[in-house]
């Protein structure tokens, strides 16, 4: 059983694995100290299957090899911090740990149901929060572990419940320059006046357990206000999947992620209008390592707002987009945007 804050109801790990600091952003506690987002499962889940309609194109296997090499990068790190302490974890040793992890974030309940070292990982899978990401996890946890590139596969196709993990051959030159640009990780940038009121017991934000109730048994954060799925997982391998497509497809991309972000957002808020506030809704950004807002200014013609480490500024872009056409109740107009890595500054006119 994982054990639970009497105080705010999160699972003690929570606090003990992970920071959230002031300038909008929520990284693990431990070196390399890999960012975090709290992410809403149904604005992910609809992102990437929205963007293949719009480009006619499937993208399902850019986002398996994103996430594949984001899944590896960690549990590389993982595996280090653990030899650095004297402990060389073997492989079902990392499946076990990650698939308690899984929990823990919410990313769904993972059981290993059959192995064979160096060559198949068999895995129950319930409840996974997303069919290609979680299937490009487990390939790179399979890939850091074994050293060998990972494929993956249902074994049961209609019920999608038992994935298989097998050794492929890769191509380890090119992986590694891909590799490297995931290395590049999202600068942040420090701004420290924003105050938490930190929970005595596990040392997260007490608004965090207000938000969110938090099972890890079952592995489900639901919002409390919307009902919504969240998940707490790495901020990189989004990030990394937007910027492949983006070399890949151009710089089309952000546009339409920021409409579909957008599109989500309105009808999102426009479900809990009632129940919380303009003010309240930006307040939560930086609980869930979306940014901080330092800027929501409203005038005569619109909003001139800016954004301090976005977790992805198209994604953040559409949202606030959206989140102000539902609280002033009117379509706005993009006049200006920009976007840098650590920053978003957007004008919406009336
Ligand atoms: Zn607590």
């Amino acid at each position: 059983m994982a054990k639970v804050c009497s105080q705010c109801g999160l699972p003690l790990g929570i606090g003990r694995g992970n920071v959230w600091h002031p300038n909008g952003v929520i990284t693990a506690k431990h070196p390399p100290h890999i960012r975090g987002t709290l992410y809403d499962v149904e604005e992910l889940n609809h992102l990437f299957p929205a963007l293949s309609q719009r480009m006619g194109f499937d993208i399902t296997r850019l986002v398996v090899e994103g996430k594949r090499k984001d899944g590896r990068r960690y549990t590389d790190s993982l595996m280090r911090n653990f030899a650095a302490m004297g402990k060389d974890l073997a492989p079902i040793d990392v499946y076990d740990l990650v698939a308690r992890f899984c929990k823990y974030w919410g990313l769904g309940l993972a059981e290993v149901l059959d192995y064979r070292e160096g060559e198949r990982l068999t895995l129950r899978t319930l409840r996974y929060y997303n069919d290609p990401m979680s299937r490009g996890d487990w390939a790179g946890v399979f890939e850091a572990a074994e050293r060998k590139r990972g494929e993956t596969a249902w074994k049961d196709e209609p019920t999608k419940e038992i994935l298989e993990v097998f050794a492929v051959k890769g191509e380890p030159e090119l992986e590694q320059r891909i590799e490297q640009e995931l290395e590049l990780g999202i600068p942040c940038e420090e701004e420290e006046d924003l105050q938490y009121r930190y929970c005595g017991e596990c040392g997260v934000p007490r608004e965090v357990g207000q938000q969110f109730a938090w099972d890890a048994e079952q592995a489900l954060i639901q919002e409390r206000i919307s009902g919504r799925r969240f998940i707490l997982h790495n901020t990189n391998g989004i990030v990394a999947v937007v910027r492949v497509l983006r070399e890949e497809l151009g710089e089309e991309i952000d546009g339409m992620i920021i409409d579909i972000s957008r599109q989500y957002a309105r009808g999102y808020y426009a479900s809990l209008k009632e129940k919380t506030s303009l003010d309240a809704e930006l307040m939560k950004f930086p609980l869930r390592s979306w940014g901080r807002v330092t800027l929501c200014r409203a005038d005569g013609e619109g909003y001139r707002v800016r954004l301090l480490n976005p977790y992805s500024p198209p994604v953040m872009a559409g949202r606030i987009w959206g989140l102000l056409e539902t609280f002033c109740g009117s379509v706005l107009a993009l006049s200006h945007l920009e976007q840098g890595e650590s920053h978003l500054e957007m004008r919406l006119m009336r």
